[in-house]
């Protein structure tokens, strides 16, 4: 899992792909990964969350309301839900 994945945002904006796999969301490039350095980090829309594409984990924790619409369901890795 050394292998950095390919991070390429949609032209028109909205959409980023990781890989073969497309979220909603843009590539963040001024915050680095604060744990592996990946410069380029993914904001997902559909979990309001940033999370780093090269170790497939949160950057921000969940939030503590159980009825959050982003955090509830988020799953506990960005891209596993596709896996
Ligand atoms: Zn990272
Ligand atoms: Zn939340």
């Amino acid at each position: 899992m050394s292998v950095h994945p390919r991070i390429e945002e949609s032209e028109a904006g909205g959409t980023v792909a990781i890989d073969d796999v497309v979220i909603r969301g843009f590539v963040m490039t001024e915050t680095a990964c604060p744990k592996c350095g990946q410069s380029s980090t993914v904001f997902d829309f559909d979990h309001d969350a940033q999370f780093c594409p090269q170790l497939n984990e949160w950057i921000e924790p969940a939030c503590s309301d159980a009825r959050c619409e982003f955090c509830s369901n988020r799953p506990a890795r960005p891209l596993e839900r596709f896996r």
